[in-house]
């Protein structure tokens, strides 16, 4: 046996399991610390300065509480200012409310809780280096980037060609994983689900006044609201103890064109207009115009019929007499009430 081997195998007594974790973000993170202990020595090589993360709201459901809990990360996560969720609302696009599931504690054996993503992933970054949990602190190491991993020699390489080694190497490193197109020996695109999410953090100062029936938006409650649509849909609700409130925007890819740079995991700039244009309200009376414009174009016999089915009587009422939509259709709805009227009187 030569020095070096020695010397290399008392490394090894010394650190234990070797563990290498590529990516420090909440999956990253998250492993590190359960994985912790007495004789593992855990790295997380992280690509970026980790100064940002994505500024959105995160809800652990209750299995995950569970789990973080069960960590002992409840003094690392005190400080997110985390709001539990009462209750999960279903709202139609005309702003009824159609269904609702109170979140209780009893039900589901933990809460349901809601972080700014910033917040949580700092809160994981304290608490995988911390001393006050069981195990060894984590080692992180950021401006990190893996360039190449060798799955059967238990290597990374990273940028600058620094190539380290280790007994288990984890990839975390997001939907552009380096490490799983080295596992799998080619690359492997992200697969698009079909739905892009359009995101929004407000200071919930900026809801007050908005004239919004309560069963869409009620900010003085803890609860995820979720608008649906036919193809669409909207979730939303409070954040950091409700300074903040969170918008999703789910719409077909279709709708959302915008280029994610493969540098970025998740995140790609959205345009307000494009989501506008998605999701584009009409006043309600220029839906009832386009309604009778529609009635008025609709065809004027059955196929192969001589029949008229168009009401001249209603045409010049609505062009001559017109004192707009609802009332139009008003004298519409009472027409047909006289009509039933007058069949089922005779
Ligand atoms: C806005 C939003 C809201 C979400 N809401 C929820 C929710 O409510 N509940 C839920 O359960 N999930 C939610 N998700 C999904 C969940 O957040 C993600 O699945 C999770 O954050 C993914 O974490 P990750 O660590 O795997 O990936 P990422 O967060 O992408 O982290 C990957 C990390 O790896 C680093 N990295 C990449 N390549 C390299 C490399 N070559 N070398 C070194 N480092 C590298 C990156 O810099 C990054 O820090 C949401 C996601 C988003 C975007």
């Amino acid at each position: 046996m030569n020095d070096m081997a020695t010397e290399s195998e008392g490394h090894q007594e010394q650190d234990g399991m070797r563990i290498i974790i590529v990516g420090g973000g909440i999956a990253g993170l998250a492993t590190s610390i359960a994985l912790r202990s007495p004789n593992r020595t855990i790295t997380v090589l992280e690509r970026s300065r980790m100064l940002k993360e994505t500024g959105a709201l995160i809800s652990l459901q209750p299995n995950a509480s569970k789990i973080v809990l069960s960590w002992g990360l409840a003094p690392f996560l005190e400080p997110c200012e985390p709001i539990v969720d009462t209750a999960f609302r279903m709202v139609d696009a005309s702003g009824k409310l159609v269904r609702q599931l109170d979140l209780d504690f009893a039900r589901f054996g933990a809460d349901r809780v809601v972080y700014h993503r910033q917040d949580l992933h700092t809160a994981l970054l304290k608490a995988a280096t911390s001393t006050d949990l069981p195990g060894r602190p984590v080692e992180i190491r950021t401006a990190s980037r893996v360039t190449a991993c060798d799955p059967d020699e238990g290597t990374v390489t990273i940028d600058g060609g620094e190539t380290l080694d280790a007994d288990i190497i984890i990839g975390a490193d997001g939907i552009h994983s380096a490490v799983r197109e080295a596992v799998v020996g080619e690359p492997r695109e992200a697969v698009p689900t079909g739905t892009s999410a359009y995101r929004m953090l407000l200071p919930v100062e900026a809801l007050s006044g908005l004239k919004i029936p309560k069963d869409v938006l009620d900010i003085t409650q803890t609860v995820t609201t979720m608008v649906v649509g036919h193809d669409r849909r909207v979730i939303m609700g409070p954040g950091r103890g409700g300074k903040v409130f969170g918008i999703v925007a789910l719409v077909p890819d279709e709708h959302m064109r915008e280029k994610t740079p493969a540098s970025d995991s998740w995140v790609t700039q959205g345009s307000p207009s494009a989501l506008l244009r998605a999701f584009e309200a009409r006043h309600e009376r220029a839906g009832l115009i386009q309604q009778y414009s529609r009635e008025q174009a609709r065809p004027g016999t059955d196929v192969g019929s001589n029949r008229i089915k168009l009401d001249p009587a209603q045409f010049m009422e609505y062009n001559c007499n017109y004192s707009g939509a609802k009332d139009w259709v008003a004298q519409k709805d009472l027409g047909s009430a006289v009509e039933k009227l007058s069949v089922s009187g005779s």
